[in-house]
């Protein structure tokens, strides 16, 4: 099986040069779906795992704008439509430098098998720009915003192509693309999720996606007789994800004890609750602060450059981009007594990080699993706008829950390894994935 798979490997490899993140993405899906599929012969047949790794359309594009001080700025654009076999495309925008062709196709790929998972009718779509939103006024914000969706707004549409945020694109960003799309398009329509409460957006969907993942690490502690109750909690980023995910942790009796930006991350033995929660909203949405000021403020400890892995803790919840978790920060956590890890970021673990959660047997929730709730809420976005109707906070969230306990119940379908009672939850989570995208694709034909 292994010769199977490095002979498909090298083949994305020549095909798609100088993608790590996205070879990387791949591999994992194929080392789960290969003997699957050799035990379905029919999507072997139809070549549909050849045919899926192919995106459907990739859109780039020149985004010039005018900086504050009238200086022309240009930056690249893109627009990955990955698979549409059960919907529109869907997924969302990152703003970072680092943004690139590879690191897009790798979220787009991961996309179509999280929102299959989710049960909604969603394709895969991922797209972004590498422009950096930090240090730039609103205006600058607002005039790339303009300037990205003057191209961008030809190639989506509510049933087409619906994107939402994610790194460096929260709520201020969608409502100046928004904004734009309206004033381009002149509808007023479900085009973009994670918009404002007050132009078609959702109760919840800023805290879906790290509520869902509290759900989902909810969910598999319970298959070992546990709760959240009284666990201490490791928490990367300080961005949506992360907020939210402290947030729900708090609400169930956890104990949040850190917290991180790009410059490093603080530890708070005593807790982030609610009040020093508040601080922190308002120093990352609104002043757009460093989270070293936490450190100033609560008066705990700040560690310059690093990640919060060395922290003792009973659940880690990586939520701020990909590869943060490394193979040594992985032997670490476990050594601590880490029971379980779930994954607020797409892809945070690397492989080898991976290797030893699954090795020691730790209960571990890939990312499109367990973060698979902000798509699914972004789904119940559309759901509301098309019906052009409004579901109260209790609805939404009661949907949230039900969805991550679904995909969980999914995962450990798929994911029991041979005999033995270890779910693996990275099998699981490709398989149910795969299997729905790959039988609509059957039932289109060769297209
Ligand atoms: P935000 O932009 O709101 O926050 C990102 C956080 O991660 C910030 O604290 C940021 O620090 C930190 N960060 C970003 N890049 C790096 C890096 N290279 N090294 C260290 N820290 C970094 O993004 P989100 O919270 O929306 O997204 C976080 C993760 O969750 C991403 O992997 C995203 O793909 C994933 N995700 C998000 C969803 C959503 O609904 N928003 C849905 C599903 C997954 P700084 O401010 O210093 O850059």
């Amino acid at each position: 099986m292994s010769k199977k798979i490095d002979e498909f490997m090298a083949k994305v490899i020549e095909r798609n040069p100088s993608e790590p993140e996205f070879h990387q993405a791949v591999r994992e899906v194929v080392e789960s779906i290969m003997p699957f599929i050799e035990k379905n012969q029919k999507y072997q047949k139809a070549k549909i795992l050849d045919r899926m790794i192919e995106p459907e359309r990739v859109i780039m594009f020149r985004v010039p704008w005018l900086d504050d001080k009238g200086e022309i700025q240009i930056n690249r654009g893109y627009r990955i439509e990955m698979n549409s076999a059960i919907g529109p495309y869907k997924g969302g925008l990152r703003f970072h430098p680092s943004v690139n062709l590879g690191i897009l196709k790798f979220l787009a790929f991961e996309q179509v098998f999280k929102n299959s998972l989710t049960t909604l009718p969603m394709g895969g779509g991922k797209g972004g720009s590498n422009f950096d939103p930090k240090g730039k006024s609103d205006n600058e914000v607002m005039k790339f915003c303009q300037s990205f969706m003057t191209e961008l707004q030809r190639h989506i549409g509510p049933d087409t192509d619906v994107p939402a945020g994610d790194i460096g694109v929260g709520g201020r960003e969608i409502g100046f693309l928004f904004g734009q799309y309206k004033r381009l398009r002149n509808e007023f329509t479900g085009v973009l999720t994670g918009k404002g409460l007050d132009w078609g957006g959702s109760l919840i969907r800023p805290e879906a996606t790290g509520y869902g993942c509290v759900y989902f690490v909810q969910e598999m502690l319970k298959t070992r007789g546990e709760s959240l109750k009284g666990k201490v909690c490791t928490v990367s980023g300080s961005g949506n994800v992360a907020q939210y995910t402290v947030e729900k942790l708090t609400h169930l009796g956890a104990k949040a004890v850190t917290l991180s930006d790009s410059s490093g991350f603080i530890y708070d033995p005593k807790g982030i609750d609610e009040q020093k929660l508040e601080f922190v909203m308002e120093l990352k949405n609104v002043k757009r602060g460093r989270i070293k000021e936490y450190a100033d403020e609560f008066k705990c400890k700040y560690f310059e450059g690093k990640f919060p892995w060395e922290i003792k803790c009973d659940v880690a919840f990586p939520s701020a981009t990909q590869n943060e978790i490394h193979e040594g920060d992985a032997k670490k956590l476990v050594k601590n007594g880490c029971v379980a890890v779930g994954e607020g970021a797409n892809m945070p673990s690397t492989p080898e990080a991976v290797e030893i959660f699954l090795d020691a047997k730790i209960l571990y929730a890939p990312g499109k699993a367990s973060n698979a709730g902000g798509v699914a809420t972004s789904g119940l976005e559309m759901s509301q706008n098309s019906q052009r109707l409004t579901w109260t906070r209790d609805e939404v969230d009661e949907k949230l829950l039900q969805i991550m306990i679904n995909i969980h119940q999914s995962c450990v379908k798929y994911g029991k390894d041979g005999g033995s009672k270890y779910v693996n939850y990275v099998n699981g989570a490709n398989i149910a994935g795969f299997v729905k995208v790959a039988d609509a694709m059957l039932d289109h034909g060769v297209v």
